[in-house]
């Protein structure tokens, strides 16, 4: 499962993979080229023109500190192709970014999963 996140109203899309393996298949999906991770990473993160050319990210956060640590190179990369000083206004507009960021990517996971549970309820049972 992947959730895509708005990056308004700067350019850009991102994309937020649930699981290791999620990011793995997104990543050749989106960047036509595999990215395998290894097991001792926590997160990751991926830029460049997807396959369409379109500007793409691709997250993946194990836990709460590797999503704000991932995020965090969304933002500061998303400043410095803007050519906004992520130190500007004592940070307030790259915190205000990454609490925004870290909101939707927790509501968009918690609302997929649970569109996902109620489609697996409604499958038809086997005997
Ligand atoms: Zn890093």
């Amino acid at each position: 499962m992947t959730v895509k996140i708005s990056l308004c109203p700067y350019n850009g899309r991102l994309f937020v993979a649930a699981t290791r393996k999620d990011y793995e298949r997104s990543h050749v999906r989106v960047f036509k080229e595999p990215d395998v991770l290894r097991c001792d990473q926590g997160g990751r993160f991926s830029a460049g023109a997807g396959k369409d050319g379109f500007w793409t990210y691709l997250i993946w956060a194990s836990e709460t500190h590797c999503l704000a640590h991932e995020l965090s190179h969304v933002v500061l990369h998303v400043f410095e192709r803007c050519g906004i000083d992520p130190r500007e206004a004592n940070g307030e507009p790259f915190c205000y970014m990454l609490s925004q960021l870290m909101l939707d990517v927790k509501t968009s996971l918690k609302k997929r999963k649970k569109n996902e549970n109620r489609k697996m309820r409604k499958l038809p049972q086997s005997v």
